[in-house]
């Protein structure tokens, strides 16, 4: 079965809390900074053991890499800079040789976490994305590969082209009545009867107009931040590769604010490893503030397990 999922309907906190902020601005602001200063305070000495514990011997590598291949998306989700009414960037495909590149580099050190080929974009729009995730299954047979689509250009025949390659694939289905699109309604009710992908297809039903967290002060709906005291762990656990190669500092700075470094010139390791990563991560450590991107992003990050796991 293709898992369906509506965390609209929750009734919980969460839930309640998502369903206010989903329209209304007032509301949802009130709902919002109650809901992030209880979070900041309950989870930043946790994140701060967590990454303690990170720190102890050798800091591990990466444990999630993002890569965008296309810097593109066409979905319309007003909480998103990458929206196609507002993304600024100047249209860029990766190079094939840089993606060879860092799928050897992520061979040799036997890597063990989370691929994505999705960042802030829309990686279908890439024609290439079959061949890339095929070259990335080939190469790496026990890979977790992943990717996120908005789903628009999905249908039976691709998935059937993707899916012997990827570990799982999650559909995000914006439309603001919850109701499927009919190109994912055909899908969901093809592989339903077929009982093919069984686990690895997701769909969730998302609103297009909803207010969100501010995605480092950057959602084109709400730029209201609040100052959060927990430090994020995205710049101690994520690399994320923009089409030009770029290594943004987290997967919410879509217009590469803060780049550490680049894929094409460095390796992933001297990148991960290096001094720009370990500047922003003593800033992070000792004040969000210190890093003008974050100052005023809302984003928290729970530790979900064992520091020292990279899968
Ligand atoms: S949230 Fe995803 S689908 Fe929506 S505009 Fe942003 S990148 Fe596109
Ligand atoms: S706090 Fe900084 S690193 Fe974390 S998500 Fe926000 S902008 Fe990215």
């Amino acid at each position: 079965m293709i898992e369906i999922v509506n965390d609209y309907k929750k009734a919980s906190f969460g839930g309640s809390i998502k369903n206010a902020i989903s329209f209304s601005s007032k509301l949802g602001e009130m709902a919002m900074r109650v809901s992030r200063n209880k979070l900041d305070a309950r989870y930043d000495s946790q994140i701060r053991k967590h990454i303690e514990k990170m720190n102890s011997g050798k800091f591990r590598i990466f444990r999630h890499i993002y890569i965008e291949t296309i810097n593109r998306c066409n979905g319309g989700c007003r909480f998103c800079h990458a929206n196609r009414f507002t993304d600024k960037r100047e249209m860029e495909l990766m190079d094939e040789g840089l993606l060879e590149k860092i799928l050897k580099e992520l061979k040799e050190m036997e890597f063990k976490g989370w691929i994505s080929f999705h960042r802030n974009n829309e990686p279908f729009l890439d024609k290439r994305i079959f061949d890339f995730v095929k070259m990335m299954r080939e190469s790496m047979p026990d890979a977790l590969i992943n990717i996120h689509s908005n789903g628009t250009l999905l249908n039976i025949e691709k998935i059937y082209r993707i899916m012997p390659h990827l570990s799982f694939l999650n559909i995000n289905n914006y439309n603001d009545k919850l109701e499927l699109h009919d190109n994912i309604r055909e899908t969901v009710e093809h592989f339903n009867r077929t009982n093919e992908f069984d686990g690895l297809i997701k769909v969730c039903l998302r609103k297009e107009n909803e207010i969100l967290l501010n995605r480092a002060s950057s959602a084109p709906n709400r730029k209201m931040g609040y100052t959060m005291k927990s430090p994020c762990l995205y710049p101690f656990e994520q690399l994320n590769v923009c089409s030009n190669g770029n290594i943004s500092i987290c997967c919410n700075d879509a217009f590469e604010d803060v780049v550490l470094g680049n894929a094409g010139e460095q390796t992933l390791e001297e990148i991960w490893h290096g001094e720009k990563f370990k500047d922003i991560r003593d800033k992070m450590l000792m004040d969000r503030n210190l890093i003008k991107i974050c100052g005023k992003c809302d984003i928290i990050t729970p530790p979900t397990r064992n520091p020292n796991e990279n899968d």
